[in-house]
């Protein structure tokens, strides 16, 4: 434990006897994800000390270093990466949340450090971040959905075939499905089939374009 203590003049609400120093430490705990036990690793976490029964305190401060030192020891975006991530775009909460329907309640406690996100939401931030084509991918989508973009209406087969290839999952190509229905721009070709059909014949109509 790394400790130097400074005075806080206030006295030790468990003993009501001691004063209360402030001090930073290192400290390591284990940290259950459900499914796994991490080992967690946080130094300067700012906490207080009584300097009489030795009770320590600690507030929202210290538990932001502890979730910072978390999200590393997991392999997630820290509170802040995510607020870089979105402030580097120019995306409010909302927009983020609204591109990739995780809800701003959400989006809002996982920047305050007060919810940890799991590994695959984490997933879908880094592709935002890292991955132009998968940004203008769900911005294309959630711009077909609010139905703003009425101008570009007549070239969207072409377009939704242009963000989508043969290494689209299937899932994704059912996304665009549904987005292109719910613009009444259907897929041409079977109009009746099932949607994952509808999917299949967009990823090999979009290959077909490519090769
Ligand atoms: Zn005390």
């Amino acid at each position: 434990m790394k400790e130097q203590p400074s005075p806080t003049g206030t006295r030790c609400p468990e003993c009501g006897q001691g004063q209360l120093l402030s001090l930073s430490r290192t400290e390591d705990f284990d940290f259950d994800l459900g499914d796994e036990t991490v080992n967690v690793h946080a130094e300067n976490v700012p906490v207080q000390k009584c300097d009489k029964c030795g009770e320590v305190m600690s507030g929202p401060a210290a538990a932001k270093v502890r979730h910072e030192a978390l999200c590393h020891a997991v392999g997630l975006l820290t509170p802040s990466e995510i607020r870089a991530l979105r402030d580097n775009f120019g995306w409010s909460q909302q927009y983020l949340a609204d591109l990739t329907d995780f809800g701003v309640a959400t989006v809002s406690r996982w920047e305050r450090g007060r919810l940890l996100q799991n590994r695959s939401a984490d997933k879908v931030l880094q592709a935002l971040r890292d991955c132009p084509a998968f940004r203008e991918y769900l911005e294309r989508l959630l711009a077909l959905k609010s139905g703003k973009e009425e101008a570009v209406e007549r070239e969207k087969p072409p377009q939704l075939a242009a963000y989508c290839d043969a290494t689209l999952s299937m899932e994704g190509a059912e996304q665009l499905v549904r987005m292109s229905e719910d613009a009444s721009c259907l897929v041409h070709a079977g109009e009746d089939l099932p949607i994952a059909d509808k999917a299949a014949l967009l990823r090999k109509a979009a290959s077909l374009q490519r090769s």
